[in-house]
């Protein structure tokens, strides 16, 4: 079957791609694996020195990427270009990190010797996302090579353009052929891959549904996943918050990536006392992003990566409306020319337990806004979810927040008074239906090594 690219902003096909047959997959894998076995020998210093030229090329090419990423999936350019900037930022972090955090670490006990040492692991299958196309890829990439693995990427369907170009980044930067491989190839291909006795582990970026059939798979065989899904990430507002602040942060969040983000602000928990001032300043901060073409530079909100998605998405809207949540901003798709993925800004009041909007995770600019009785009540709603990714809470009280934030939020990052983000000095992931395993930090390197016992 053919991969397809198609602009998001008009609905026309940019380019037809073959996908690849399951016998260039398996040569592909085996390729990965010959290379591996060399890789495996090189020096910390010499992967080292390969992601720092990768971050070198990513920072000489972030406009065309940006294109690309703006053509395949709708990101405004500026957005784009600042997503291959924080590429380039976890290539140089790793450059530098990396070798300290795979250092031996000796262990005393009776023998004359005994330590722990991370090992590679061979072969780690990826499949990531559209949503940031090159992010989400490169903070496995740079961890995974670092630590002296090789990667093979199974990318989203929609985004082939971006899929090839980052093999070509790392060829560009000098990394040896097979050391990371771009498979363009559907989802129905991945459990073959996940089967092959070549590749060791998996990570998956993506849907609930996408990671439980991964890891399904992946369990039979005994390998190895990290799971990055989605989230319904509450950005509590107690009484004593700053309201314009607050307001702010909250739409940013929301329409990070036009909504679509795992770690987007999708539940606004308001306490009763200030939902009402709260909910103005906040309609008033959503309402101000231009709509347009991402290639045009004014634009900050471009269509949504697909059609089907925004289709989807307007439906669960609908439902929110039916069971009786109150729509005080958009809830329409846009007139633009021709079949784009467009979708307004949406504010969503009344929204209740057992609703959509309460339960489900909305990917796209789609705020649900759920009042409190209290602060306890509100940590209770902000905790009533089957996720549990990130989580905000917006209080003068610092210390009370960072209580709130280390005792009390389920999730696997909690902010205070500002907006959750992955930075690649922290660990990154979730709890519950938004998965397990970490990225970044000293803990996303160690998540593909054989953590290996030596005593002698
Ligand atoms: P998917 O989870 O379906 O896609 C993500 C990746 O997983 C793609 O590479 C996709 O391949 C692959 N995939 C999907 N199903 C399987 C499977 N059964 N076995 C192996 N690989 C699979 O996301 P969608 O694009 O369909 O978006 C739907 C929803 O997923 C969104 O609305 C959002 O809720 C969530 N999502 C979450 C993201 C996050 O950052 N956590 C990112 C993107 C989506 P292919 O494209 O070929 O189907």
């Amino acid at each position: 079957m053919a991969i397809q690219s198609i602009n998001p902003l008009n609905g026309k096909r940019i380019q037809t791609y073959k996908e690849e047959t399951a016998k260039t997959v398996e040569a592909k894998i085996e390729a990965g694996h010959k290379a591996w076995l060399k890789w495996r020998g090189t020096s910390l210093e010499e992967r080292g020195r390969l992601l720092l030229k990768a971050a070198t090329v990513l920072q000489q090419q972030k406009h065309e990427l940006a294109v690309l990423m703006a053509r395949e999936m709708g990101k405004p350019l500026k957005d784009g270009v600042a997503e291959i900037e924080k590429c380039a930022s976890v290539c140089t972090y790793y450059a530098e990190k990396g070798a300290a955090f795979l250092k031996d670490e000796k262990i005393k006990t009776e023998a004359r010797n005994s330590f722990v040492t991370y090992q590679p692991i061979g072969v780690v299958l990826a499949v990531m996302p559209w949503n940031f196309p090159y992010w989400q890829c490169f903070r496995f990439i740079a961890p995974a090579l670092m630590a002296g693995n090789a990667g093979l990427l199974k990318h989203a369907s929609n985004v082939p353009g971006c899929a090839l170009s980052i093999e070509q980044v790392l060829l560009k930067a000098g990394f040896p052929k097979g050391v990371f491989q771009t498979l363009l190839v559907g989802s129905k291909a991945v459990k073959a891959i996940i089967d092959h006795s070549l590749v060791k582990a998996v990570t998956l970026t993506g849907s609930t549904e996408a990671g439980q059939q991964v890891a399904a798979q992946a369990g039979s065989q005994i390998k190895k996943t990290v799971l990055e899904l989605g989230g319904s990430d509450p950005y509590v507002i107690l009484e004593d918050a700053d309201l314009e602040l607050a307001a702010t942060v909250c739409a940013q969040s929301r329409l990070i990536n036009n909504g679509q983000s795992c770690i987007a602000a999708k539940r606004f928990i308001v306490v009763k006392q200030v939902e009402r001032e709260f909910v103005r300043l906040f309609k008033e901060k959503m309402s101000h992003k231009q709509l347009g073409d991402p290639m045009d530079a004014t634009t900050n909100l471009g269509p949504m990566s697909r059609a089907d998605l925004r289709d989807e998405l307007h439906q669960q809207v609908l439902k929110n409306i039916e069971e009786g949540a109150v729509c005080i901003l958009g809830g329409t798709i846009p007139a633009f020319k021709g079949k784009h993925a467009f979708y307004t800004p949406t504010i969503l009041t009344n929204v209740k337990k057992g609703m959509t909007g309460y339960k489900d995770e909305l990917f796209g600019p789609v705020a649900c806004v759920i009042t409190a009785r209290n602060e306890a009540h509100a940590i209770e709603i902000a905790n009533d979810t089957s996720f549990g990714l990130g989580a905000a809470v917006f209080t003068r009280d610092v210390k009370k927040g960072e209580r709130i934030a280390r005792e009390q939020l389920q999730a696997g990052a909690c902010f205070v008074n500002t907006l959750v983000k992955s930075d690649p000095r922290v660990p990154f992931g979730g709890i519950n239906q938004s998965g397990y395993g970490r990225e970044l930090g000293s803990f996303g390197i160690r998540e593909f090594v054989n953590i290996k016992t030596v005593w002698r």
